[in-house]
């Protein structure tokens, strides 16, 4: 099948944000898919080699915090959150920059909270900064600064939302959004079989928002309605959006190629 017009343009952008979410980089008992994360940053190393200036947004560290500190679940209390990810960040951190280095890539721990958007002396520094990496062919890695965001006025509700405000102050061109569902579907996938997935949407309906957060449970685990606000935002922006799989990390090669992976939330017709 050939590219769309609006699936040709992906690989034109030359800046990009990729959110990948916790489920996407662990297993399932909360120790770190060290494969997939490997191949993500080689993935992200060659993009870098192709002149591509990829900027991750990485969930997790609370995941793997709580995990390594031998809790059976998450922590829901909001210290033991803010514990479990002061450990999860530096082990995230640090598998990052190792795997990458093997790429002849350094990684940049970025840490943000909600000021750092809606202040503009705060969002300046963070683009300030954001660009100077990137123009030492250094991989910015963000995530909120979970141990200082507490409440609503400096927390991010969620890495979706993080990840569409970084790539407006970023101004990119793409956001790709991995995780554990394949794009958006007109029902959820897990409880009908013939769901259908979109491809391309252009605008983001009451009914696409209403499925996504319909019958309790969001369409997949990774929670549509966070995702399709991120893409709601992005759009505002003129970005384009990609919600995809995030099973195999050479999916980001195929989306910069063009090919119908996942679904593209584009203000091109
Ligand atoms: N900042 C959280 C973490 O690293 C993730 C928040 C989210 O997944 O939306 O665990």
């Amino acid at each position: 099948m050939n590219a769309t017009p609006a699936r040709a343009q992906l690989g034109q952008h030359k800046r990009a944000v990729v959110k990948i979410g916790t489920t996407s980089l662990t297993y399932p008992n909360g120790t770190l898919n060290l494969q997939r994360i490997e191949k993500l940053c080689w993935v992200l190393a060659d993009l870098y080699n192709q002149g591509k200036e990829i900027i991750l947004v990485t969930s997790g560290a609370i995941g793997v915090g709580a995990n390594s500190l031998g809790m059976e679940q998450r922590p829901r209390d909001i210290i033991g959150r803010q514990a479990a990810s002061a450990v999860g960040q530096a082990m995230l951190m640090q598998i990052y920059q190792r795997f990458l280095q093997t790429y002849n890539r350094n990684a940049a721990q970025i840490l943000l909270t909600r000021d750092c958007v809606d202040n503009k002396q705060r969002r300046e520094n963070a683009q300030n900064t954001v660009k100077q990496l990137l123009a030492m062919g250094v991989v910015p890695i963000v995530n909120a600064n979970d141990t200082i965001a507490t409440d609503e006025l400096t927390e991010f509700s969620d890495n979706d939302n993080l990840s569409a405000h970084v790539a407006a102050f970023s101004e990119s061109g793409l956001l790709v959004i991995l995780s554990d569902i394949e794009g958006l579907y007109n029902k959820d996938p897990k409880t009908h079989p013939k769901a259908i997935l979109f491809h391309e949407v252009n605008e983001i309906t009451p009914a696409m928002e209403a499925a996504a957060g319909g019958s309790g449970s969001s369409l997949g685990t990774g929670g549509m309605t966070t995702k399709l606000d991120a893409a709601k935002i992005a759009l505002q922006h003129n970005i384009d959006t990609v919600i995809a799989s995030g099973e195999d990390p050479t999916i980001l090669l195929r989306i910069f190629s063009g090919e119908n992976e996942g679904t593209l939330f584009t203000c091109m017709t």
